[in-house]
């Protein structure tokens, strides 16, 4: 999928979204917008030859994208007048909900941190412990951002080996969204 058509589906799926918006403040059955709009957002996760996205974190994940990538359409567009060469790409929808992670791996042989990397994130994804079902939330948080192993090409020794790699969230959301997986 091009820009150009990611961002005919980013405008499609706000046109979707305002729909529902409507319906719901209208008192109507909205089920109809809901559907529209899911059918939207699943031609979008097609052109990506995704597997069907089932999950409701995932939907939520793409409306999300496509609301922000539409509104910096329109930003842009009414900012192209003023000769402003500072990109500001974020929105009312990233402001929100857009987190920023910031991912370490390090030799723990020779104490080195080999990549540092930046990724944006619109939710956290923590997995209880089954049989054990009323762990708080604190402690599958923890957990998710505990530093674990992972097989490196490290630099330094010349050789793949187990190294460290750990996330610390350098932004987070107003909103954090949390998907409880099992
Ligand atoms: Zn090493």
């Amino acid at each position: 999928m091009n820009r150009q058509e990611q961002s005919d589906e980013a405008a499609r799926l706000t046109e979707d979204f305002v729909r529902v918006i409507e319906t719901l403040n209208s008192g109507r059955k909205v089920q109809p917008a809901v559907l529209s709009m899911m059918a939207t957002l699943e031609s979008y996760n097609a052109s990506f030859d995704n597997v069907s996205q089932e999950d409701a974190q995932g939907m939520l994940e793409d409306l999300l994208q496509l609301l922000h990538l539409d509104l910096l359409q329109k930003q842009s567009s009414n900012n192209s007048s003023s000769e402003d060469e500072e990109a500001d790409d974020s929105t009312v929808i990233s402001e929100v909900f857009q987190g920023i992670h910031r991912s370490f791996v390090t030799c723990l042989a020779t104490n080195t941190i080999l990549s540092t990397s930046s990724d944006t994130f619109s939710a956290v994804s923590v997995s209880p412990n089954p049989p054990a079902g009323d762990s708080h939330l604190q402690e599958l948080l923890e957990r998710q951002y505990r530093p674990h192993m992972v097989l490196w090409e490290c630099w330094k020794c010349g050789k793949q080996h187990q190294c460290s790699r750990f996330r610390v969230i350098i932004k987070l959301p107003q909103v954090l969204v949390v998907k409880l997986s099992w």
